[in-house]
């Protein structure tokens, strides 16, 4: 693990400029394959006897490897994969957990398209979840977990609500199962928080989000912590023999785990699911967000301040029943946002307005300044109502339990001045009222 800090490894870390012609920015290495060099050392790239060659850019690409490096060293892990998706990272992460068939306990209250993977698609692939109300609640936790659980999975900050994850409780009890835990940290970006310092084995991003930071991009990662034994007879998908990894070095045992040891978890996502089911990222799109990460730092620290004077403000609102921002002093889990998050939970909040579902839509219209669209980690201010666009897919009994109703607007804090937002969301609300 590198020994220097956030801000300095989000400029430097996972690149030499002495290895690409000197060049300050990573470039952009726009190519489908590389050519291999003579017979011979085909052979050795492509059996993995040599490392650090590339051959095709689904297995791998410079620009996307410095990014892949960068994310590892400012996580902690020991090695990360980038994807073409934040839902990408979060398939992939789950499936090489339990690929064949097995449960995973998750909460409710996570983002939309996750939950509706969750529940209507991982079981035809013989995937079962068991969703809890409160993932915080540890005594439930353990009695569902069963000989066949895989993981338990959990987003640090929720979407929409800003529930916070407790991650050593969790880790605690996911390790004494022998079972990982999969944390997706998309909403705390690892400036905020890093899951795996606290005991979290594996972290999935959409980089799509604050790590990319200007909404340009489509992307996800995930990382490794290395500490998970994959050899603990519950995953036989890293013991069993890889024909590919065959090679002069492993002529007899030649599985994921022995070949690779911590870095077995990255490596078969990046051999079997990369690679075989191709979501794989651009080196464009890997070039822009490690632009983005360089100013992560400055952007997040801007955006929580401008995040807290606006929960204040809806807080104070008359025509607002309830916000959602676990880092408000006098939030429901203060305590564990001042535990875990010193500098802030995110750049994400959500209110409920005190009115009915067509006010709600009034205040979206009325909005200048906030864009209406489905993201969030932009350097733009957005504004969403959850229940109709990035949580529609849940159904209604559903959602209104997790807090997501019809009055629930969810917004994203960018980098505009504070007073001109909390001015916009004032007159959209007293034009709403009037
Ligand atoms: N995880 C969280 C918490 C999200 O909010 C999102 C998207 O909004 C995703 C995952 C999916 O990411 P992507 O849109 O990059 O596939």
């Amino acid at each position: 693990m590198s020994k220097e800090k956030f801000d300095t490894l989000r400029i430097h870390g996972g690149y030499d400029p002495a290895e690409h012609n000197n060049s300050v920015q990573i470039p952009i290495y726009q190519t489908a394959a590389f050519t291999l060099g003579t017979a011979a050392q085909g052979d050795a790239v492509a059996s993995g006897v040599v490392t650090g060659s590339y051959t095709y850019s689904r297995v791998g690409n410079p620009t996307v490897a410095t990014l892949e490096k960068r994310i590892a060293a400012l996580d902690g892990g020991v090695d990360a994969v980038a994807v073409g998706s934040g839902m990408a990272a979060i398939t992939y992460a789950i499936l090489n957990v339990a690929e064949g068939g097995g449960r995973i306990i998750a909460p409710y209250d996570i983002y939309g398209a996750a939950l509706d993977e969750f529940e209507t698609l991982f079981p035809k692939f013989g995937i079962d979840f068991d969703l809890v109300e409160d993932i915080n609640d540890i005594a439930t936790i353990k009695k569902l977990i069963k000989p066949d659980t895989k993981a338990i999975y959990a987003e640090s900050v929720s979407n929409p609500t800003t529930e916070i994850s407790d991650i050593e409780k969790l880790a605690e009890v996911a390790h004494n199962a022998d079972i990982p835990l999969i944390i997706d940290n998309t909403f705390s970006t690892p400036y905020l928080f890093q899951p795996i310092k606290y005991g979290a084995d594996i972290v999935v991003y959409s980089s799509t989000k604050g790590i990319s930071g200007h909404g340009n991009v489509v992307s996800g990662l995930i990382v490794d912590g290395g500490n998970f034994d994959w050899d603990n007879g519950k995953y036989p998908q890293f013991q069993e023999n890889e024909y590919s990894l065959k090679n002069v070095n492993f002529p007899k045992n030649y599985s994921f785990s022995n070949v690779f040891g911590k870095q077995a978890y990255i490596k078969r996502i990046r051999m079997k699911y990369v690679r075989l089911m191709g979501a794989v990222l651009g080196p464009v799109d890997a070039y822009l967000e490690l632009l983005g990460l360089e100013t992560i730092t400055e952007r997040i620290d801007k955006e929580v301040a401008t995040s807290l004077k606006i929960a204040q403000f809806l807080a104070d609102n008359p025509h607002v029943k309830k916000v959602y921002y676990s880092g408000l002093p006098g939030a429901d889990q203060y305590d564990l946002a001042q535990k875990y998050f010193p500098r802030g939970i995110g750049t994400v909040l959500s209110f409920e307005l005190d009115g009915t579902s067509q006010q709600t839509d009034q205040v979206i219209d009325a909005t200048h300044l906030f864009l209406y669209l489905p993201n969030v980690g932009d350097s733009r201010s957005l504004i969403v109502n959850p229940s109709k666009i990035t949580h529609r897919e849940i159904p209604e009994e559903r959602r209104i339990k997790s807090g997501v109703t019809d009055q629930l607007l969810r917004l994203s804090i960018g980098l505009e001045d504070a007073d001109d937002l909390i001015n916009d969301l004032n007159s959209a609300i007293n034009a709403t009222f009037k």
